[in-house]
């Protein structure tokens, strides 16, 4: 091993980036004794990355042209505060060698490869050049300067079809096309240059042979200034939507030692071949014990925390030793594969809406007490690394990920049950993500018996959306625990009212008693049904009886709820007992001698009942109109659930009538329009069209005809 270098002295990093990545960063940093400086732009200044941080700059607006793209905001801010070196993370700035360039110019440290490495790489036409040249294999195909339609054309008949055409600058699986022949080729070509010029101002193609049923295997590479390198085997990223990655693991399942190993030399050759330095991953398709080179990241990957498990080593603390001129720690004979790991990417999506990002507040977040963040625990083997809390927005303007959850076993079998539990007591509320289908993906039989390929979930589709299905039984059941949460919510709710009522003929503030108001109640009066959605709507009557005990009552399924201990009888059948204890928002049940529990998660109009059945959601309709048969005058309309002022239709000083629609609010994709509960006046509104609003804010005020 060569280990001659200068090195350079690393006390103060700056982070160029944000959300997960940057607290990652900030942890490995305070664990080598290393101050951080954290950016941040105007939505992030309450961020978890800039309250981990030593110190915190912030550089501009939210749209990342104007905050984490800026180069020059960020070398400014770098010298500002000292910082000798910039890691730039994943994403954003991490793969553009003018930046890399910018900050040795400006006698800072990029915690990353030299410029030159990052140019080789980072078209994908050039790269394939480049590997051809170290005769690393690549998927057959042409990657030629001609890009005329004629020439492609040609190229696509040369490969034979099915070709998938991909602009060489892309990226986050933007730019392709599958061609399956002549017919309609032009209109291909001219999507994928449309769609490359867009995204990444470049519409140069490239032709591939599109294998029909590949592995995305990639290998985790690390080289170090004096010239020494090694790689930390693979992860298998087959698992993809919109041909990008939500599964991986390490090492890949079914895979043999000698192509293990051709695998990890061939990765280090092309990595040599371009002189690289620093934490490199290289992207191969494996089809039928072949493999060829599709391109290779420049910078540390989101998925790298399960090589860092396999392998017990810190890649980030592996990145600052190597930019400071530190050789290798050690050497490719005393890597070892130790167990297995799984990273299932927690995103802010909606896996029934073809995966589109989802934005807005996190209510709830979640997941197993015994989860580490960002370091090793082999004990658990439950890592969840995220730059998120409850409470905190997803944001429009950046990636959608909330947080990856990282497991260890000693073996793939226990890391899956492993993932598997800790999926089920993962929960977001707030917005729609993809926790549960994860849950279910990750629990198919497919996925234990390790049939990866690229294809997995649209193979699987049906698969995972009627994994977990509950029986009619057990989604009744927890139609029980979401109506009772809801019926003792409800008791709750007019206790205080009442309580309210009270302090506002006490009190002599005339606006004391709006803002102590929790607003709308979820319903009116004991004797009213309980509402879900589900998504069909279920109307549940809940009584107390003289005895003290409860009749619950279904379209056709009467169930009677016992006091004190609550036990409840299936009158129809007779044959289901069940009692409840509630618990905060625990609810025990026992049928007959069979013990359950579940737990109710109450956000907005969400209502979530997990068991070991399984997990129901259930929307509640919204009740948007006072009755008049309530007794009191509300002076001020709350938000219902959190969601966007989407229409404001009066003033101040306008006469409203009873039922008059005043605003409409939008919220888990439905609308709902605020009525005047009576007759009045408006006095104040304190939102505009376009804002976000929480559960409960007061949206106007008015006052009541009578009272006026
Ligand atoms: P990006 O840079 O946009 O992520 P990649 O070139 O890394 O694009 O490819 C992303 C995914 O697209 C791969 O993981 C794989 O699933 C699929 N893919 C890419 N090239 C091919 C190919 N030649 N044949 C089949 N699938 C491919």
């Amino acid at each position: 091993m060569k280990t001659a270098t200068n090195k350079k002295t690393i006390s103060k990093i700056l982070i160029a980036n944000r959300g997960e990545i940057a607290c990652r960063i900030i942890h490995t940093a305070k664990k080598m004794g290393i101050k951080t400086v954290a950016v941040y732009s105007t939505v992030d200044n309450n961020a978890k990355h800039v309250q981990l941080a030593d110190e915190a700059i912030w550089i501009g607006e939210a749209a990342p042209k104007e905050s984490y793209l800026r180069a020059d905001k960020i070398i400014q801010a770098a010298k500002d505060s000292g910082a000798q070196a910039i890691h730039p993370g994943y994403g954003f700035l991490s793969e553009n060698a003018d930046f890399s360039k910018l900050c040795n110019d400006n006698q800072l440290i990029f915690i990353g490869p030299p410029a030159s490495a990052i140019e080789a790489m980072g078209l994908k036409a050039e790269a394939k050049i480049r590997m051809e040249a170290a005769n690393v294999p690549l998927v057959p195909g042409y990657h030629g300067e001609d890009q005329s339609v004629e020439r492609l054309k040609q190229a696509c008949i040369d490969i034979g079809f099915p070709v998938l055409l991909k602009a060489s600058a892309g990226g986050g699986g933007k730019g392709m096309r599958v061609v399956e022949s002549l017919e309609g080729i032009e209109d291909a070509i001219a999507g994928a240059q449309r769609e490359g010029l867009n995204s990444f101002g470049d519409s140069h193609l490239l032709a591939e042979k599109y294998l029909a049923r590949p592995r995305h295997i990639e290998i985790q590479l690390f080289c170090d200034q004096q010239g020494n390198g090694v790689y930390l085997f693979e992860r298998d990223c087959s698992i993809q939507r919109r041909h990008q990655k939500i599964v991986e693991e390490a090492p890949a399942p079914n895979f043999p030692e000698k192509v293990r190993k051709a695998m990890g030399e061939a990765a280090l050759q092309a990595a040599h071949a371009i002189g690289y330095v620093g934490a490199g991953t290289v992207e191969f398709l494996y089809e039928n014990d072949e493999f060829y080179f599709m391109e290779m990241n420049t910078r540390l990957q989101v998925e790298h925390p399960i090589s860092e498990y396999i392998t017990g080593q810190d890649l980030v603390a592996w990145q600052i030793k190597v930019a400071a001129g530190e050789p290798l720690p050690i050497s490719q004979d005393e890597l070892k594969i130790n167990g297995h790991a799984i990273e299932v990417r927690l995103y802010a999506e909606d896996a029934n809406n073809d995966f589109l990002p989802t934005a807005g507040k996190i209510n709830q977040f979640i997941y197993p007490k015994e989860s580490s963040h960002f370091s090793l625990d082999y004990d658990h083997g439950i890592r969840m690394d995220t730059g998120v809390s409850s409470g905190d927005n997803v944001s429009p303007f950046y990636d959608p990920m909330v947080a990856k959850l990282i497991v260890w076993g000693e073996d793939r079998d226990i890391a899956i049950r492993k993932l598997k539990n800790a999926l089920h007591q993962t929960h977001i509320t707030g917005l729609i993500s993809n926790v549960r289908y994860l849950e279910k993906l990750v629990s198919l039989e497919s996925f234990s018996q390790a049939q990866l390929d690229t294809h997995f979930v649209e193979d699987n589709a049906e698969a995972i959306k009627t994994s977990g299905t509950l029986t009619e039984h057990q989604q009744r059941l927890h139609q029980i625990f979401a109506a009772w949460y809801l019926y003792q919510q409800r008791l709750k709710s007019e206790d205080e009212q009442k309580e309210n009522r009270k302090d506002k003929i006490q009190s002599n503030d005339v606006r004391s008693p709006w803002g102590m108001k929790t607003g709308w109640r979820l319903n009116s009066g004991h004797g009213d049904p309980i509402r879900l959605l589900a998504p069909e709507e279920i109307s549940i009557q809940i009584r107390p009886l003289p005895s003290g005990s409860y009749s619950i009552l279904f379209a056709e399924h009467n169930y009677i709820l016992q006091a004190p201990n609550i036990s409840i009888s299936d009158s129809t059948s007779n044959q289901q007992m069940l009692t409840l204890t509630i618990k905060g928002s625990d609810v025990q049940a026992n049928i007959l001698d069979q013990s359950i529990k579940a737990q109710v998660l109450h956000s907005a109009d969400n209502i979530q009942v997990h068991s070991h059945y399984g997990t129901s959601e259930f929307i509640q309709p919204p009740r948007l109109t006072m009755s008049d048969s309530e007794e009191e005058n509300d002076h001020g309309l709350h938000a219902p659930m959190n969601g966007c002022l989407t229409e404001v239709r009066v003033q101040s000083g306008d006469e409203v009538k009873a039922g008059d629609i005043l605003v409409i609010m939008e919220a888990m994709k439905m609308e709902h329009s605020i009525k005047a509960p009576h007759d009045g006046c408006i006095a104040e509104i304190f939102f505009n069209q376009g804002d976000l609003i929480d559960e409960g804010r007061e949206i106007l005020s008015f006052v009541d005809e009578n009272e006026a």
